[in-house]
């Protein structure tokens, strides 16, 4: 069975903290116990996880393990306890259910960075390897006792996203953050926030008070939007065990139900870096689907009317799809209202999305 993200980091974080290493490890594993917060990955430590990887990756410490001419997959092994050294030196494979355990919370952190421009906010990615079908806990749990599956494994080297795919995400999430600022600064009162809050949800039967309950819903929740966006704390990825799934062609999603994570995660899919499959494109899109993912997780969204939520599909609230003031409880609306308010529609676009029937 597996889990979320969340999930994963809770395995790997119990095994950072309490599970054993070698001794030629302590810094770096002591270093690994602050990065990991109960509540998520301290961005104040990002140090602590850049000398972990240029251990791994490099070779690069003090320590003779790290030094000598292993692979890295070599490396991991050996940091998981994973060889015992005789009397002659000689290594030799102790595997075990714990040395596998210990080597999939280690590539779970060896595949996450944090990335931020200078002066901003940052956004993490766990970017595990390609060629996973789950989390890595699940993906080496049965090979503790197998050294040449362990480290076949362990070699998979380039993660889901490539190097322009992860620019691409935390483009459209810096993107977001800059929307949702200037969205906020309408619904202040200073810009045509009355203006837009009709144009994305006023419904055929949306009162006036109706009317000043959305406005006052939006500055709260697009506030905490931003405040998330902001945090240093959320987690972007692809979830693994959807690949050659239906759900990889999807743009991204986050769980919800008992499958909520318990930190902030937005499952980014292929669909997301697809180009004209939807009303905006680039930047832009993935700037909107961060947003729409975003009012799902924090405030509850969801996608109404089922299979026909989406911007492409027509989201005009005069639509009587929404009757009964519910155009509120569309992500979308939201998402494009935001896009709006920062002035991201062309015309062509914002008539597109608010077609009729
Ligand atoms: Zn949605």
């Amino acid at each position: 069975m597996t889990h979320n993200f969340s999930g994963e980091y809770k395995i790997a974080r119990q095994v950072v903290t309490t599970g054993k290493f070698s001794s030629d490890a302590d810094t770096i594993v002591k270093g690994l116990k602050t990065l990991m917060s109960e509540d998520g990955f301290d961005d104040a430590r990002t140090d602590a996880l850049k000398e972990f990887q240029k251990a791994i990756n490099l070779g690069v410490s003090l320590k003779k393990l790290f030094d000598s001419k292993l692979g890295a997959a070599e490396r991991i092994l050996a940091m998981a306890n994973g060889y015992s050294t005789g009397k002659s030196g000689a290594r030799s494979f102790a595997g075990s259910a714990d040395v596998s355990a210990a080597c999939a919370a280690l590539k779970l952190l060896l595949h996450t960075e944090f990335l931020a421009k200078k002066g901003a906010s940052g956004f993490w990615i766990v970017n595990t390897p390609r060629k996973y079908k789950d989390w890595p806990s699940l993906e080496l749990a049965s090979l503790g006792g197998d050294e040449r599956a362990l480290l076949a494994r362990l070699a998979f080297k380039d993660g889901y996203f490539s190097a322009s795919q992860k620019k691409n995400i935390a483009d459209g999430a810096q993107l977001a953050r800059a929307q949702l600022q200037k969205a906020l600064a309408h619904l202040s009162g200073k810009g045509k926030g009355a203006e837009l809050v009709k144009r994305w949800f006023e419904t055929e039967d949306t009162s006036a008070t109706d009317l000043a309950k959305i406005t006052s819903d939006l500055a709260v929740g697009l506030k905490k939007i931003e405040n998330t966006l902001m945090s240093n704390r959320l987690i972007f990825t692809d979830c693994p065990f959807y690949r050659g799934d239906d759900m990889e062609e999807s743009e991204a999603f986050v769980f919800s139900g008992a499958w909520k994570d318990k930190q902030k995660v937005v499952y980014i899919e292929k669909g997301f870096f697809m180009k004209g499959g939807n009303v905006l494109s680039g930047r832009a899109n993935w700037a909107r689907v961060i947003v729409h993912e975003l009012t799902h997780s924090e405030l509850d969204t969801q996608d109404y009317p089922k299979d026909n939520s989406y911007g492409w599909q027509g989201i005009n609230p005069k639509d009587s799809k929404f009757k009964g003031n519910k155009a509120v409880l569309n992500a979308e609306n939201w998402a494009y209202f935001v896009v709006d308010a920062a002035n991201g529609l062309s015309q062509s676009e914002r008539v597109e999305a608010l077609k009729l029937p």
